[in-house]
């Protein structure tokens, strides 16, 4: 049995799988990640995007904003839709992610936890009123935008380097780890904290890990199945593998 068909056998016997998702899942619909191979932290200093650069040149940061962040027009790709049906089916109880993209949602999963906020929203940094960051684009004209209720700074609604991760939605991330059978990472190199401790966390209430990428990981070394590949490709087959699994080999011919 390959590690493909032994994570479709997992997944066909577990009742709450829990996904955790990263910047890879939506590099097939153009959105780069950081720290692939063609990722953005090869064009863009990290440091740009700490809060404290943040407030210091909010002009720069905004308009590295818009060249490097807002994701125009792409659309869910087959991994996003082989999760929204495995959650369809009842097998996945929730997916947590990294990404702010919006696109899980749109490719139909219900239950998605947000940990590093979303593009969706500007949010004003003194009062907190929040505006939909396509109106605020709109207006954009290379100058940090304010706040029309108090002039205050807006800022993306995403979490930046240095700033603590929303209070509900890494509650809700523990709780789900903490309850699933098996807990699958995608696209995600697993560096980055505190999302990479949801795993443990997962592990130590006695869900199995998985972790499906192209590239190594930085927690392969603890996981029960570690799938090398592209999300693309990898999660339609284990879609259609599960399929077969849940008939029973007797009901049904092998998918090839
Ligand atoms: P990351 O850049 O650290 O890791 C992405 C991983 O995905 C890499 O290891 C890469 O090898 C792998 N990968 C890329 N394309 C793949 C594919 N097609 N198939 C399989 N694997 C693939 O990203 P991360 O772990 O999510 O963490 C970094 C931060 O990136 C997060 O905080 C997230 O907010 C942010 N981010 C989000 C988006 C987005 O919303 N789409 C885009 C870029 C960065």
């Amino acid at each position: 049995m390959d590690e493909l068909e032994t994570l479709a056998s997992l997944l066909a016997v577990s009742n709450c799988v829990v996904v955790l998702t990263g910047a890879g899942i939506s590099t097939p619909s153009g959105i780069p990640d950081f720290r692939g191979p063609q990722g953005l932290w090869r064009r863009v200093d990290p440091e740009k995007f700490t809060i404290e650069h943040f407030f210091a040149d909010p002009d720069e940061v905004w308009s590295l904003f818009v060249n490097h962040f807002v994701v125009g027009n792409a659309e869910p790709n087959s991994a996003h839709m082989a999760l929204a049906t495995l959650e369809e089916w009842g097998k996945i109880c929730g997916i947590i992610t990294q990404n702010v993209d919006g696109l899980h949602q749109r490719a139909g999963s219900k239950r998605v936890v947000e940990l590093h906020g979303s593009l969706k929203y500007a949010v004003c940094t003194s009062c907190g009123s929040k505006y939909p960051l396509a109106d605020v684009l709109k207006e954009y004209r290379g100058v940090a935008p304010r706040c029309k209720i108090c002039g205050g700074l807006l800022k993306p609604d995403v979490v930046f380097f240095g700033e603590p991760l929303p209070r509900d939605a890494w509650e809700e991330a523990v709780s789900l780890a903490q309850v699933s059978d098996l807990f699958l990472a995608v696209g995600t190199s697993l560096a980055v904290a505190p999302a990479n401790r949801l795993p443990y966390i997962a592990k130590s209430s006695g869900a199995k890990l998985a972790i499906i990428n192209e590239e190594p990981t930085e927690l392969d070394h603890i996981a029960d199945v570690v799938i090398r590949g592209k999300v693309e490709a990898v999660l339609p087959r284990l879609v259609q593998l599960t399929t077969y699994y849940l008939k029973g080999p007797s009901r049904g011919d092998r998918p090839l």
